[in-house]
């Protein structure tokens, strides 16, 4: 591929403090009307971007992110009208959730209206919406329109949150990156539900805890890829199916949770000096604080980041990865609790971890 100048603008993230600053939106935003692509900030995690409409540019992004053609993009909206304009049916239960979740990380599967290209959609009939809450995106897509965007990564790498992260993945093959500062509202990728079933179906679950979903249009059901924590051969939500979210060069090993929080944290220690032994690097995670004299002990095989919650180990995770991605490394991992934020966290990490998932003897 031939290398091109990526040029990169940096905004404030709060709209309050942009002056002059609207201008470099309406640069990117131009650039994105002639068919340019380029990467910026969601409260999720950073966007490469093309407008939705453009055959040629979306292509593009498969292109420079080395992309499944089988896997489709989430369109980017300003408003619901935008969002209505893209679908065939924007039911009651979209609008109910929209009002309600919108700007915000959930994306949500409707019938597609024909005037979408089918590189966007990955030739599926149905759509992925979302309006994103963040004030630079949201500028973005009401000067240029509707924007198709995944994360701004190359595939099967962790999600970029910091323009650092970009630059790495995708410095020279984009036109633009809209540095707006890190991602550190969420970190981890949108929810996505899908609304042409007739019971709507969470097929990813992310940002927006589906139990607060469930607690506004009740009932929803959870795609097989989520309740038996492996994507099927032809999953509704296509990207499921492919490697996702691990380093590149580090391994990583989760540690599950099976009542005793004390039982995984001795595994995750012993398994840890192994590694040292062995004359490899490790890292710890966990998703909660640790005994200090633990953690003493822990620190003589390797860096230890202890989290304060799963929101705070979501917000964080792929950053982490990123910072120690070396060849030799292992980065163990500790699951969050399995509920709320920590069931998306925790697809994150079993996702990454491939096969290498450690779970403690039941009691
Ligand atoms: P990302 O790669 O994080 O940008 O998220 C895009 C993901 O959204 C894809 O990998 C799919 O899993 C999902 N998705 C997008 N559009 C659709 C759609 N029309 N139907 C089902 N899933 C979709
Ligand atoms: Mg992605």
């Amino acid at each position: 591929m031939q290398r091109i100048k990526t040029q990169v603008v940096r905004i404030d993230k709060d709209p309050s403090r942009w002056n002059g600053q609207i201008h470099e939106i309406e640069w990117a935003a131009k650039l994105l009307t002639e068919g340019r692509i380029g990467a910026f900030p969601t409260e999720t995690v950073y966007g490469i971007g093309a407008l939705a409409m453009d055959e040629m540019a979306v292509e593009r992004i498969f292109e420079v992110k080395g992309r499944d053609k089988r896997n489709p993009l989430i369109v980017h909206v300003a408003s619901i009208r935008q969002a209505i304009e893209l679908t065939t049916e924007f039911n009651d239960t979209a609008m109910t959730l929209a009002n309600e979740f919108w700007p915000g990380p959930l994306t949500m599967v409707l019938p597609k209206n024909p005037c979408i290209p089918g590189v966007t959609t990955a030739g599926l009939d149905t759509v992925g919406i979302r309006k994103p809450d963040n004030a630079i995106a949201l500028e973005l897509i009401r000067l240029a329109g509707p924007i198709a965007a995944p994360s701004a990564n190359a595939s099967s790498l962790p999600s970029g949150t910091t323009v650092r992260d970009i630059r790495k993945d995708l410095g020279g093959k984009i036109d633009f990156i809209i540095d707006g500062g890190s991602c550190v509202g969420i970190g981890l990728e949108s929810t996505i539900i899908d609304l042409t079933s007739k019971v709507p179906t969470i097929l990813r679950e992310g940002g927006l805890p589906t139990k607060e979903i469930q607690a506004l249009i009740g009932d929803v059901n959870l795609d097989p890829s989520i309740t038996e924590g492996k994507a099927g051969d032809r999953p509704k939500a296509p990207g499921m199916m492919f490697k996702h979210y691990s380093p590149k060069y580090a391994k990583v090993i989760a540690f599950m949770h099976n009542g005793s929080r004390l039982q995984t944290l001795h595994m995750m220690d012993q398994r840890g000096e192994e590694i040292k032994n062995d004359g490899k690097k490790v890292v710890f995670i966990f998703s909660g604080q640790i005994p200090s004299r633990m953690r003493d002990r822990m620190k003589r095989f390797g860096e230890v980041c202890a989290f304060s919650d799963a929101w705070q180990l979501g917000k964080h995770l792929f950053k982490k990865y990123r910072d120690f991605d070396r060849t030799g490394t292992f980065i163990l991992v500790e699951e969050a609790e399995d509920f709320g934020i920590g069931r998306a966290v925790n697809n994150r990490i079993r996702i990454s971890a491939g096969g290498n998932i450690v779970e403690p003897p039941k009691y």
